[in-house]
């Protein structure tokens, strides 16, 4: 592939539902620019941007790829990013490098929840967008309603710049509205030929308005306007291309990626009308305190912003990366601010799907990749050597569902550790961690389906791990106060064991935690071994009381003892405490405690009863609710932590992917009684 400079270069990342057809128009768009000679289909899991054994066997994307391909003397990056909710935080990643957002919308479905919930997102990043109105060759087919739908959806910069010619089996092509010529496709050729009679009169109604909307974003094209003189397309396309870029008008375009109708125009128009880099605006980065700003002069220091690190059972672990200043070029070293450590570029290259294509530089605004740079993450900035700037960190959500996982025998123990290790270091919204009560190995991410794709890379880098009940974190307390006598005593030749403490047991206030009083007087049990029976107590809470869990918030007061001169020892002591401890617990109505989650859920308003009807059911109590931007309420709500395992997936389902959630601990609460027989576990050995 040749060199491009930075104007010529266009970023662009496919954005829409799953099923939309990204992947299909991804392959479509390489198709007809030449950049493949065979094109694949989803179906038969040879797509260039399906390409892990993962997506084949799916049929759909889970993961962000990278297909460039070339028009004219442009090169465009295209990032098809996964539709799938899971995989909200690839494109979230795209849409930080992309200069152009295109959305593709299903002539049959309209816009959908990832159609929105990604629109909103590029809204944010003030990424500038174009909609591909796609399937028009499927039976109902709307071309019209969807684009009423977008219009109300996404306001008045929605604005169709193309119109179908003929819809569902009578697809055949499109009707361009700035060059007002239709474009009829033969065998995937196009055919240009003036506008069909029978679209005539509506193209014309149309075409009036988009100039209309089109000439008055510029004083002087207005005039002449006004004046009757109709700007020529190339003049249109000019000023539309500024509204583009400006994130003030959104063309809407149409086509059928399955029979590459209005295919080769969209990729027309990502070039003619669509921001290269040096369009956009600076990029702010961190010097320090300061912030200052980037743009991509290819002469100026090498700068770069990695935002996808793909794990690859071959090469290994490759970055892939912008170029935002600078020439990179292989043996630049670079470093990483948040490490300080240096990271040397060997292999330099380009990625087409799965295939690398070594290439001798990449210029500013251009994407590239680079294979081994130790220690380099996803949201890592490369920044010059002796200038160790930072650019803002990918910001990804929060994890929302967890499993557990172990290795499948000890033997797999040392593997699994590595495989996470890749795994986690590859995949920023996949998080590890070792809960030391409960025993576990938990994974943290975005829903079933991200676990589920964790699980499998996991297996592929040859770890056997299997998945395991999530365990809850139950505590136990008491409710009432009691005392007992805890004895040690063991004379069976030798050296004995003796030591009798006598313990109360008092409950305290939720979050309190552990309080020990000391209250030997006269030497009843001698000073030194007044901690060991501290330490037998503290011992045993940790380990489990009457259920078998840590116990908490009790006050527990040594209030007599006795000892022998010779037999007691530290051992006895601690002994007796544990046994002390015990048997004032069991005395003194002890109780689970379960973990209370604070939740906040988000959906749009008509849903709002279902959903409290569902936080009702699981035994949740709403505290209050607040109306936020686009008909939607979060609604704030406590419930018990076990009745929200599978919370991400259950909300999806009553939703329709419409809802999302927070969840984090609040606090300890009683276990209903019922429910106890259900978590009362069996004491652990030797207490
Ligand atoms: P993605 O999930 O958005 O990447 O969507 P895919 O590209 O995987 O497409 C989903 C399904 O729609 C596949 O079965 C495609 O063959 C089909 N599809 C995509 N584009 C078109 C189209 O223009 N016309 C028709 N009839 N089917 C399409």
């Amino acid at each position: 592939m040749k060199e491009f400079p930075t104007e010529k270069i266009r970023n662009v990342v496919l954005l829409g539902h799953g099923g939309s057809g990204k992947t299909t128009l991804a392959e479509a768009l390489l198709h007809v620019t030449g950049a493949i000679s065979r094109k694949g289909r989803v179906e038969d899991g040879n797509t260039v941007c399906d390409f892990t054994d993962e997506e084949k066997a799916r049929g759909f994307s889970l993961s962000l790829a990278l297909a460039p391909f070339e028009w004219g003397d442009h090169k465009v990056n295209l990032l098809d990013a996964p539709g799938y909710a899971d995989f909200e935080f690839e494109a979230l990643a795209a849409l930080r490098v992309a200069d152009l957002a295109i959305f593709v919308v299903s002539a049959v479905d309209g816009v959908q929840v990832q159609t929105e919930s990604l629109w909103r997102a590029a809204e944010q990043f003030g990424t500038p967008r174009m909609v591909f109105v796609n399937k028009l060759d499927r039976e109902r087919s709307d071309f019209a309603g969807v684009l009423d739908q977008l219009r109300d959806r996404f306001g008045a910069g929605i604005a169709p710049t193309q119109l179908p010619v003929g819809e569902e089996h009578d697809h055949r092509g499109v009707a361009d509205l700035l060059r007002d010529r239709a474009f009829v496709y033969e065998n995937g050729k196009p055919n240009e030929l003036p506008i069909p009679e029978d679209l005539r009169e509506h193209e014309e109604q149309v075409r009036e308005s988009l100039v209309e909307g089109i000439v008055v974003a510029d004083d002087e094209l207005l005039e002449r306007y006004l004046e009757g003189e109709v700007p020529d397309s190339a003049e249109l396309e000019k000023t539309l291309a500024r509204g583009v870029s400006a994130g003030t008008v959104f063309p809407v375009m149409c086509g059928s990626a399955l029979l590459e109708t209005g295919v080769d125009l969209l990729a027309r128009a990502v070039c003619d009308l669509g921001p290269s880099p040096a369009d956009r605006p600076p990029v702010g980065v961190r010097a320090g305190s300061e912030e200052v700003d980037v743009s991509p002069d290819p002469s100026a220091d090498p700068l770069a912003f990695v935002f996808k690190t793909i794990v690859d059972p071959y090469v290994g672990q490759i970055s892939v990366f912008k170029v935002l200043s600078g020439t990179i070029r292989p043996d630049t070293t670079l470093v990483v601010p948040r490490t300080g450590a240096e990271a040397r570029i060997h292999a330099l290259m380009t990625l087409r799907g799965k295939e690398q294509v070594t290439v001798p530089s990449i210029p500013a605004g251009d994407i590239g990749a680079a294979a081994k740079l130790q220690g380099v993450h996803t949201g890592d900035t490369l920044a010059p050597k002796g200038k160790p700037v930072s650019v803002q960190p990918i910001e990804f959500p929060e994890p929302v569902l967890t499993i557990a996982i172990r290795a499948k025998s000890q033997a797999d123990e040392d593997k699994l550790a590595n495989a996470l290790a890749r795994v986690l270091e590859a995949d920023p919204a996949l998080r590890m961690e070792r809960n030391e009560e409960t025993q576990q190995t938990l994974l943290h991410g975005m829903g079933e389906a991200h676990l589920n794709l964790a699980i499998e890379k996991l297996r592929s880098l040859g770890a056997d791990v299997e998945v395991e009940e999530l365990q809850i974190p139950y505590r136990e307390t008491i409710t009432g106060t009691a005392e007992a006598e805890g004895k040690y005593k063991k004379q069976t030749g030798g050296h004995g064991q003796f030591g009798v403490c006598y313990l109360r047991v008092e409950p305290l206030p939720r979050g309190a935690g552990f309080e020990f009083v000391d209250q030997i007087v006269g030497g009843a049990i001698p000073r030194q071994f007044i901690p060991a029976v501290q330490k037998g107590i503290e011992e045993t809470m940790a380990e489990g009381g009457v259920f078998g869990y840590p116990v908490m918030d009790v006050r527990v007061t040594c209030f007599d003892g006795k000892y022998h001169p010779v037999d007691s020892s530290e051992l006895s002591f601690k002994m007796a405490g544990r046994l002390g401890f015990k048997a004032a617990l069991e005395k003194a109505s002890p109780v689970l405690l379960e973990p209370i989650s604070a939740l906040e859920v988000t959906v749009p308003q008509e849903l709002q009863g279902d959903v409290m009807g569902d936080l009702n059911a699981r035994r949740g109590r709403v505290q209050g609710t607040e109306l936020s931007d686009h008909g939607e309420v979060t609604i704030f709500a406590e419930v018990p932590t076990a009745e929200l395992k599978r919370y991400a997936t259950e909300l999806r389902s009553i939703t329709g992917g419409r809802g999302r959630f927070k969840a984090r601990h609040s606090h300890y609460d009683f276990l209903p009684p019922n429910l106890v027989d259900q978590v009362r576990r069996s004491r652990p050995e030797g207490g």
